[in-house]
């Protein structure tokens, strides 16, 4: 069987995965409905336009751009061997969405590369992500700007964390987050951008965080992320990996991309911690990150 155009077209239409094309400079020619959903991007914004034009510019797991050099469409384009990889995608909003792409060539009749196609999957626990939020609502326990667990909502998690290690000794960490110069943004840019930023800073921290990890908003720009079940180094990991995707997250007011940074407390649980100094602890370890210039992150 031979499918004709119009049905090949309905199919791509319907793909849970996002899907879009460029030619061989890599100006967008196709995106597709669910690669409007998944970035925020409505076909109309990006078609037209060079992927790297402040549109999807992906980071990867450290945080480089992958749009000077080291872009998958464009190797491919450039050797025509088919690339997976998982990168980080930049939403429409500011956040970043973790995403799998699968990159290949896109050749005319007579096998010549005139482009490239990309795929790819949405890789955010938006599922639990959605069963939590639902939940929490229910209980009064979500912060009405960011849709985080609020400050007592983590205080209680921390509790339960607690009895959960006194009974079958399991470990967990705590990573404290704070934006940088968050006053002077405000200043400069509005209340309101201000708030844009709360909201995306969330969105990448939750977005990238795994279902059985709990992070919620402490107080007004500061975070806090209880991590179950890791180790120093692995802590340090991974409240490094938060810090450079919130680093390589924007959002665009006319042709200017607003960034913030993040400075960061990171500690495990003790034998001998209460909660008051567990908290003191990671608060003296943020402290700590701010002095040495912020933008990073002390483990203690
Ligand atoms: P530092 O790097 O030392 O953390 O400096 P900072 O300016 O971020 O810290 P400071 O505590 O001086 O200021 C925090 C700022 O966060 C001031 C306040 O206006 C802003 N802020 C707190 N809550 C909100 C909010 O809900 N929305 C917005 N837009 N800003 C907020
Ligand atoms: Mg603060
Ligand atoms: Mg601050």
């Amino acid at each position: 069987m031979i499918l004709d155009k119009n049905s090949c077209s309905r199919i791509i239409e319907n793909l849970h995965d996002g899907l879009y094309w460029v030619d061989r400079d890599r100006i967008i020619q196709y995106w597709s409905r669910a690669a409007e959903k998944i970035s925020g991007y409505a076909a109309a914004e990006v078609v037209g336009r060079s992927c790297s034009d402040n549109i999807l510019t992906h980071v990867d797991h450290d945080g480089n751009s992958l749009c000077c050099g080291l872009c998958p469409l464009a190797a491919t384009i450039g050797d025509g061997v088919t690339r997976e990889a998982e990168v980080f995608m930049h939403h429409k909003h500011g956040h970043r969405v973790p995403v799998s792409v699968r990159v290949s060539t896109l050749t005319d009749e007579d096998g010549i590369v005139i482009g490239g196609v990309e795929l790819f999957t949405d890789l955010s626990n938006l599922k639990a992500i959605e069963v939590k939020v639902k939940e929490l609502e229910e209980m009064a326990m979500l912060d009405g700007l960011t849709r985080l667990p609020n400050r007592s909502c983590i205080e209680k998690e921390l509790l339960v964390r607690f009895e959960e290690r006194k009974r079958f000794n399991t470990r967990f960490g705590i990573l404290f987050m704070d934006i940088d110069h968050f006053k002077i943004f405000n200043d400069t840019h509005g209340h309101d951008v201000g708030d844009q930023v709360l909201r995306f800073v969330a969105d990448t921290i939750v977005n990238n965080s795994r279902a059985f990890d709990a992070v919620g908003r402490w107080g007004g720009e500061e975070f806090l992320g209880i991590i179950r079940n890791v180790t120093p180094p692995q802590l340090k990991d991974l409240g490094n990996r938060f810090r450079l995707l919130i680093e390589n997250s924007y959002i665009c007011q006319d042709e200017d991309r607003l960034h913030v940074t993040i400075s960061t407390g990171a500690t495990n649980v003790r034998d001998d911690d209460t909660l008051d100094t567990l908290l003191k602890r990671a608060d003296t370890l943020l402290y700590d990150s701010k002095r040495a210039g912020r933008n990073c992150l002390t483990l203690g």
